[in-house]
């Protein structure tokens, strides 16, 4: 019997796929990270990253085509903002089925031309196949100076880890498909209060977090009193669900304490602390009686 991807699962997947990737002197980070970062100049990386999204996986017919388009090019903007980066060009593809309306189609590129222009993405080019489903892929560039950099490894025991927002049930509140991509935000950390690691809440708060932990080889405790949780969000939906996009990073204690006073005087941005990094590997929660349970960093996968 051939192995299906099912058994493997997406990450065990990516990790066959990655040896059909060699490397060259100009990837300065490959496949692992949020997007990958190549050489540009001595003074800025460039940022590339690819995300699609498919009916029946991310999306129903029922839902707007503009929403669907807002979180198509929303989702890749947010890996660009988790490289502490600015996002630049993009190419979009569509698998189209050819019943389809055209103003369906127009409907998906405006939520992607709106979103994109408030972040001064251009629509450069891409592709029109015909498919059984609808299908839209956007590759995005982006760009950071590479003191801006930040990555999934580096964070330190002793970090405060932190979030820009709340968690749980995207699906349930439509911020999956509304939510705004953290650039400002992530602008404003790697300017003022670099972050050691950080990373998007895509798969889900332990899931994301695990890559950080996996990546800089060090375990957490994250604090249930802590985690803001969107409207009707349980604990577990706020630690397992995914598509928040919201950011999760890492700094040190004294940089943390610093931005705590910063936003207590400035009102413009809110940003949650919700954990702590340890040198002992591993994934706890601080509990409401104050009881250490271990957490298993599960989230959404494809397979
Ligand atoms: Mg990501």
């Amino acid at each position: 019997m051939p192995k299906t991807i099912e058994s493997v699962g997406e990450f065990g997947l990516i990790d066959i796929l990655k040896k059909y990737s060699f490397h060259q002197s100009n990837i300065i980070k490959g496949i692992g990270d949020d997007t990958a970062v190549l050489y540009y100049n001595g003074q800025r990386h460039l940022l590339y990253t690819a995300d699609m999204v498919c009916e029946g996986v991310h999306f129903t017919r029922k839902m707007p085509a503009y929403a669907i388009g807002h979180k198509a090019m929303g989702c890749n903007i947010s890996d660009i903002a988790a490289m502490g980066g600015l996002p630049t060009f993009a190419l979009v593809s569509l698998g189209l089925p050819k019943s389809l309306p055209v103003s369906y189609v127009e409907d998906l590129y405006k939520g992607m031309y709106e979103l994109g222009k408030k972040f001064n993405v251009s629509v450069v080019g891409g592709d029109t196949v015909a498919a059984k489903q609808i299908v839209i892929n956007v590759a995005l560039l982006g760009e950071v100076a590479c003191e801006d950099l930040v990555t999934r490894k580096g964070a330190l025991p002793g970090d405060w880890i932190m979030t820009t927002g709340a968690l749980g049930r995207a699906w349930k509140t439509d911020k999956h498909t509304s939510f705004t991509p953290r650039v400002e935000e992530s602008r404003f950390l790697v300017k003022h209060f670099k972050p050691n690691a950080m990373i998007d809440v895509s798969d889900g708060l332990t899931a994301d977090l695990g890559h950080i932990l996996e990546e800089s080889e060090v375990g957490a405790c994250l604090y249930e009193n802590e985690i803001p949780r969107n409207p009707g969000a349980t604990l577990k939906d706020a630690l397992y669900d995914g598509e928040d996009f919201e950011l999760l990073f890492t700094m040190s204690e004294t940089k943390a304490k610093t931005l705590m006073e910063w936003q207590a005087k400035n009102k413009r941005w809110f940003f949650y602390s919700i954990g702590r990094i340890q040198k002992d590997k591993g994934l706890f929660l601080a509990d409401r009686k104050g009881a250490m349970v271990a957490l298993k960093p599960k989230g959404f996968t494809h397979f």
